[in-house]
């Protein structure tokens, strides 16, 4: 397995696509969360440009129907693993990405000024390869070395910061398994 590591807030030897859509953290803001993702686009379909293309703000949402809904969403990850365990790095971690939304972790607003957003390419309802968990392992030890303040109870699914709202990464994710190889 390699050993990834960050300097200047972006992980050495992974892909990276400067995405625009980002802003600077709060003055004096603690990186002290960590938020898991899934997504897919279109839906269940792996291995696409869409996601790329989201999260650089170049979507044609003409590309399929499922799409129109995406017009002027501007959104953004930290983190992408794709299902072979790929890496792409879009924004640098110490500033924003906008990934959480309307969110809130232990009664904090606004988990996107102090929080790191990695999707995982999947759905809400379905599993994930041992490639993915192998890749967001060695991230994960990467950015928890990096940021002390995330620790294993400061790593949570967006679900948990949005109940009601967002389900992902879903029944799929294998939180005990991914947890104790932290
Ligand atoms: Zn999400």
């Amino acid at each position: 397995m390699k050993n990834l590591s960050i300097a200047n807030h972006i992980l050495s030897d992974v892909h990276y696509q400067a995405s625009p859509h980002f802003n600077t953290r709060p003055t004096n803001t603690e990186i002290n969360l960590l938020v898991i993702h899934c997504i897919s686009l279109p839906a269940g379909r792996y291995g696409l440009p869409y996601i790329d293309d989201l999260f650089l703000g170049c979507l044609d949402c003409q590309a399929d129907p499922s799409f129109a809904d995406l017009k002027d969403v501007k959104v953004s990850s930290h983190i992408l693993i794709r299902r072979d365990g790929e890496i792409i790095q879009y924004v640098p971690f110490n500033e924003r990405a906008w990934h959480a939304g309307v969110s809130s972790f232990a009664g904090v607003d606004g988990c996107n000024d102090y929080s790191i957003g990695i999707e995982l390419e999947g759905t809400d309802d379905s599993e994930f390869e041992s490639a993915q968990y192998q890749s967001l392992i060695e991230v994960t030890r990467a950015i928890m070395q990096s940021y002390p303040k995330i620790t294993l109870d400061k790593i949570v699914g967006h679900s948990d910061i949005a109940p009601g709202r967002k389900t992902d990464p879903g029944t799929g994710f294998d939180w005990s398994y991914y947890k104790s190889e932290l």
